[in-house]
């Protein structure tokens, strides 16, 4: 049985009067829920604290980024370490947005997935193409690399810890959504790459993620690969976020 996660990423967005007003709600609208979905808020880091004083331990939470290391001198950074810690139980490893903006390569997503895993935080590690790599029929090849750079140093024991996000970047806050068949497409080949790794793959729980909505969420996640999103802009709503988590359909 894998685990259904919806968990909604704030970005650089929100405040401790969203955090009130949001994280209430959520939890409450998700106790009547029967789907067996795991909601995950990932906050901006400073937020982190308030987040799990409201979330009454039934939504789970999480970080947007960590750091290379555990500690030491790298003024502005949040290790691992620190993420779990704080009470932390994921983190979000290698999203488009840290790749794109910030320069993060493949090598230190897969450290950083190391640093997660050691830790004790759930990696939520996103892979993703761009539109000219779509276009150009690379869109696979450039995903399943993504993943199998990023999982690289996976040990045995630690791929119940393992989250992958397919978020294909052109579908990121644009409004553009892959077809429900086109990211099915893309989880079997994501599943498929990591068996061919020797990871338990069956078991391992895919999202996906770019431009998820409450009137498109449901045709996704019926599709037989997909177990949950990761939700950006939609997020930031209460109402669009129980939705989302609605729209999962109990399946093992
Ligand atoms: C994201 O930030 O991971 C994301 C998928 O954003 P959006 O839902 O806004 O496209």
């Amino acid at each position: 049985m894998r685990r259904k996660i919806v968990a909604g990423n704030w970005k650089m967005n929100g405040s401790k009067d969203l955090v009130n007003s949001l994280v209430g709600h959520v939890r409450s609208e998700l106790a009547s829920l029967d789907n067996g979905v795991e909601a995950v808020i990932i906050p901006p880091a400073l937020f982190v604290g308030d987040v799990i004083r409201q979330s009454g331990g039934k939504v789970a939470v999480g970080v947007q980024n960590i750091a290379c290391w555990d500690s030491g001198a790298y003024t502005g950074e949040i290790s691992a370490v620190m993420a779990r810690d704080a009470g932390c139980d994921y983190a979000l490893v290698g999203h488009s947005e840290r790749r794109q903006l910030f320069g993060e390569t493949d090598e230190q997503v897969a450290v950083k997935v190391v640093r997660a895993l050691a830790s004790g935080l759930d990696a939520v590690i996103c892979v993703g193409e761009t539109l000219e790599e779509r276009e150009a029929g690379t869109a696979v090849s450039v995903v399943s690399g993504q993943v199998r750079r990023a999982v690289a140093d996976v040990e045995s024991g630690q791929w119940r810890q393992v989250v992958i996000a397919y978020e294909p970047v052109w579908a990121i806050g644009t409004g553009k959504t892959a077809t429900a068949e086109d990211a099915q497409a893309m989880h079997s080949a994501i599943r498929a790459e990591l068996a061919s790794l020797g990871a338990p793959a069956e078991k391992i729980s895919l999202l996906y993620g770019g431009s998820v909505k409450a009137d498109n969420a449901a045709a996704l996640f019926a599709q037989p690969d997909i177990d949950g999103g990761l939700i950006g802009g939609a997020s930031l709503n209460a109402n669009d976020f129980v939705s989302i988590c609605r729209a999962l359909p109990g399946k093992s």
